[in-house]
């Protein structure tokens, strides 16, 4: 397998390493392609989770584009001829994974959330329709197949001893479409909740923006702020930096308290590490239960209320 490094000003995002606990899953062996330009370091973290990380350097490679990018994984796949060719499913494996699929001649597969080998045969799972139905994708036999991993489907997987790093150079001619001019940061806000102990969730569940102080003073009463779903802050309800997932912030609170949120994977992969996950929703079949450690079904007003009551009784 070829696992491709995704990298954000210069350093190597955390789901490049999930294509190895895919790798493990499937007994294969697995190189880490990392393309950079000619000055970067490569990251050492990655030889913890690959047997081998390709370093390419060039100064093409120093944004990423997918032409450049797809011309670069073309010439280490002809090198290593892997079966399987990975990496994440974000804004850029989703432009590069098709570039490349189609340089390679190959089937490609984007948001997956698994894989199984069948005799021959490879099959990968994606969800479809908003997360309703998982479909399994049989893939015509071919010499090798390019995937893109749903980000927190597969646990990296640390191998026994460090891989080894091969540092390669190639000649490139592809000229890029693009040219990166700057970063533009989001405002800061006043309250971080990517340090917050305590957040308080919400989701398109809260139907009426009037609701919205009873949340925030449930969130005082339990020490903690009030964060929510891209819905709420598509709406204008809560600013930017209050958004919880995978366009949003990533928390790691010690409570979460999930109320009218679905459980869409753009979502859970922002809150599935917190250390207790309660979620309140009116349907009992919420994908949100599939990741909460309690749950509660029914109409999230009337929890807030029943808690603000009983927390104002105790003193909080
Ligand atoms: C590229 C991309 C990036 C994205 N990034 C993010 C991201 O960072 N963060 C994010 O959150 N989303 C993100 N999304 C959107 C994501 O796909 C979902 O659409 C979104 O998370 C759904 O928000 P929700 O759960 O609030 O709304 P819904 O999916 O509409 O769910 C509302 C829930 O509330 C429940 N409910 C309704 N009324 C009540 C009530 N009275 N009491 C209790 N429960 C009730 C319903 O049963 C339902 O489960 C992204 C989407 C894309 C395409």
């Amino acid at each position: 397998m070829l696992a491709v490094a995704e990298r954000l000003r210069g350093e190597v995002k955390e789901q490049s390493l999930e294509a190895s606990g895919l790798a493990s899953r499937l007994g294969l062996k697995a190189s880490c392609a990392l393309l950079t330009g000619p000055s970067e370091e490569g990251w050492p973290e990655l030889v913890k989770f690959y047997d081998e990380v390709v370093h390419v350097k060039h100064y093409l490679l120093a944004q990423p584009c997918p032409v450049v990018y797809s011309e670069a994984l073309a010439k280490v796949v002809e090198l290593r001829d892997p079966k399987l060719v990975v990496m994440p499913h974000s804004s850029m494996g989703m432009e590069l994974a098709p570039y490349l699929a189609a340089k390679l001649g190959a089937p490609v597969v984007t948001d997956v959330v698994d894989v199984e080998v069948r005799g021959s045969e490879l099959r990968a799972s994606r969800y479809l329709y908003g997360g309703k139905v998982l479909a399994r994708v049989r893939l015509a036999q071919a010499d090798r197949y390019v995937l893109t991993l749903r980000p927190g489907a597969f646990k990296p997987a640390p191998r026994p001893s460090p891989g080894r790093i091969v540092e390669l150079s190639l000649s490139l001619e592809a000229a890029p479409s693009r040219r990166l001019l700057g970063y533009v940061e989001p405002e800061a806000g006043e309250v971080d909740i990517a340090k917050a102990q305590v957040i308080v969730s919400v989701g398109r569940g809260l139907r009426d923006k009037a609701n919205l102080p009873a949340v925030e003073e449930l969130a005082k009463l339990l020490g903690g702020v009030v964060a929510c779903s891209r819905p709420r802050v598509d709406k204008g309800w809560l600013p930017k930096d209050r958004q919880v997932g995978n366009s949003g912030k990533t928390v790691k609170p010690r409570l979460y308290l999930a109320l009218g949120i679905s459980g869409a994977f753009q979502h859970v992969v922002g809150m599935k590490d917190s250390d207790l996950i309660i979620a309140v929703n009116k349907d009992p079949n919420a994908p949100i239960f599939n990741v909460a450690h309690y749950g509660v079904v029914e109409d999230l007003l009337k929890v807030v209320d029943a808690l603000k009551q009983q927390l104002k009784k105790t003193g909080g």
